[in-house]
C-alpha cells in the first residue's frame, strides 16, 4: 500500500502505477518501509535475486508477479562497482539497453505496465530532459496495449539522445516541444489530470513509484556488501535533476540498508542549495547545462524528500547538496582522465567534482549515471579521446528516426495525441 505526499488514504499500488499522480496532486510513497532480514539480503549475490527481495514487499498481494525470472528479465545486465585508482568507488549504472541509470526503473515499470494494460489500453505520457525518453521507449516498445508519448524540448538535447527517442516508432510517438523541460514536464502533468476517454493516462516520469522503488537497489545493493567488507556504513554521491535517484537512496536507508551520508551533486539548477541556505523554496526557469538530464529548475521529487525528512531543521541537517557549474564539469572530466583514468559523463562529473572537496572515513560511490559515449561531442574533446561506441548504441543510431514537433501548450499536445488515437 502506498500514500499521497499530502495525506489521504492508502492506495493499492497498482492504482499508483496507473495514476502516476495522486488525485490531491500529491506525490506516491511507500506508507512504510519493509524490514528486511539483513543476515539474509547480504548472502545474496545475483542482482536479480536481490532485486527480487528487495522489491516483493512493496507487492505482496498485489496483481503484479514478481519472480525470479521476471527479475532476470528486467535486471539483464551488470551492474559493476569499480574502484578507481585514487580510492574511491564508482557505481556503473548505465550497462542497460539505452545506457543510463533510468534503463531499471523504466524496464520495472514497464513489466508493471503489461500486467495492468490487460483490462484497459495504457497511454504513457513523459517528458524527458534526455535519459528518461530514451528508456521508457526502450522499456515500453512493442509491449501490448500500451502507448508512449515521449515529449523532449527540440534542441536541448544531444544529438544520440535524441536518436533514442525518435527512432522506436510503432506505439512509440516521440514529441519535440518548442519549449523547455518544464513545459514538457507542465504539458505532461496537464494531460494526465485531464484524462483521455476509454485510455487509462499515466506518466513514466519519476513521479511514478514503479520507476524509483526498482533504484533502491543501486544503493541497497552495494552498501551492503561494500558495508560487510569495510565493517561501516557507506556514503554516497548522487548527480541530481529531478531527485528521483537520491529519494531512492533516502528510502533505501530508511529500509535499514547501511548507508551513511548522502551527497546530492546538482548542476548549475541550484534551486536545492539555494533552499538550505535560505530556507525559502524558489523554483526556476530550468537553466542549460552540460548535464542536460539534470536541467531541472523545479524538482517534482522534493516533495516526496520533504515527507521523508519532516521540517526544514531536520531537512537541513540530513541534505548535503551542492551546484556544479559546466566549468567545474568540465575540469572533472579532464582531471578524472588524467588521475584515474576514467571517463566520465557530465552527469557523473558532478559527483566526481564534489568528491574532490569531501572528507570521510566511510567508503565513497560515486554514482555513474550515463555512458560517456552518450556525450562524445561534449566529453572528448575534453580528454582528446575517442570513447568506444557501445553496440547497443551503435544498433539505435543505425535505426531511422521519426517525430513531431509542437507547440509548447497542452491543447497542441491533446490535438496530437487525438490524431494517433
Ligand atoms: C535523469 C538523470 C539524472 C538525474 O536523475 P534524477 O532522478 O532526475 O535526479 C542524472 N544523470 C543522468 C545521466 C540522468 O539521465
Amino acid at each position: 500500500m502506498v500514500i499521497s505526499t499530502r495525506g489521504g488514504s492508502e492506495t493499492p499500488i497498482e492504482q499508483a502505477i496507473l495514476r502516476g499522480l495522486a488525485s490531491d496532486s500529491g506525490l506516491y510513497v511507500p506508507k512504510q518501509f519493509p524490514r528486511y532480514d539483513h543476515n539474509e539480503m547480504r548472502k545474496i549475490n545475483s542482482l536479480p535475486d536481490f532485486a527480487l527481495h528487495l522489491l516483493k514487499p512493496y507487492f505482496s498481494g498485489s496483481s503484479i508477479p514478481l519472480t525470479l525470472s521476471i527479475c532476470e528479465q528486467i535486471f539483464n545486465f551488470p551492474m559493476p562497482l569499480l574502484k578507481l585508482p585514487s580510492g574511491q568507488y564508482i557505481l556503473e549504472l548505465f550497462h542497460g539497453p539505452t545506457l543510463s541509470f533510468k534503463d531499471f526503473g523504466a524496464r520495472f515499470f514497464g513489466h508493471c505496465l503489461e500486467q495492468l494494460a490487460l483490462e484497459k489500453p495504457v497511454m504513457v505520457v513523459v517528458a524527458t530532459s534526455g535519459d528518461t525518453g530514451s528508456a521508457v521507449a526502450a522499456a515500453l516498445h512493442q509491449r501490448k496495449n500500451v502507448m508512449g508519448f515521449i515529449l523532449f524540448p527540440e534542441g536541448k538535447i544531444s544529438a544520440r539522445q535524441q536518436h533514442q527517442i525518435t527512432c522506436w516508432q510503432k506505439n512509440i510517438y516521440a514529441v519535440a516541444v518548442k519549449g523547455n523541460f518544464d513545459d514538457c514536464q507542465s504539458m505532461t502533468k496537464s494531460i494526465i489530470a485531464e484524462g483521455f476517454k476509454g485510455v487509462q493516462v499515466t506518466t513514466a516520469n519519476s513521479i511514478n513509484i514503479a520507476r524509483l522503488l526498482p533504484q533502491q537497489l543501486f544503493y541497497a545493493y552495494s552498501s551492503t556488501h561494500l558495508a560487510k567488507q569495510y565493517n561501516s556504513k557507506v556514503d554516497f554521491i548522487v548527480p541530481s535533476g529531478n531527485l528521483g535517484n537520491v529519494v531512492a537512496c533516502y528510502w533505501a536507508q530508511e529500509a535499514g540498508f547501511p548507508i551513511g551520508n548522502i551527497y546530492i551533486a546538482n548542476n548549475a539548477n541550484d534551486v536545492l542549495s539555494n533552499y538550505l541556505k535560505t530556507a525559502i523554496y524558489q523554483p526556476q526557469p530550468s537553466k542549460a547545462t552540460l548535464a542536460n538530464a539534470m536541467d531541472v529548475g523545479n524538482p517534482s521529487n522534493l516533495e516526496r524528500l520533504i515527507n521523508l525528512l519532516g521540517d526544514f531543521e531536520t531537512f537541513k541537517q540530513v541534505v548535503n547538496a551542492e551546484s556544479v557549474s559546466d566549468k567545474q564539469i568540465e575540469e572533472a572530466i579532464v582531471m578524472a582522465y588524467q588521475k584515474d583514468n576514467y571517463i566520465l559523463c557530465p552527469h557523473t562529473a558532478t559527483a566526481y567534482h564534489r568528491l574532490q572537496s569531501l572528507n570521510t572515513s566511510n567508503p565513497l560511490v560515486m554514482i555513474a549515471t550515463a555512458h560517456p559515449a552518450k556525450f562524445n561531442t561534449i566529453v572528448e574533446s575534453l580528454i582528446d579521446a575517442t570513447i568506444e561506441t557501445p553496440i547497443s548504441l551503435q544498433t539505435m543510431l543505425e535505426m531511422p528516426v521519426q517525430n513531431q514537433i509542437i507547440e509548447p501548450t497542452t491543447a497542441h499536445l491533446r490535438q496530437f495525441i487525438n490524431q494517433v488515437l
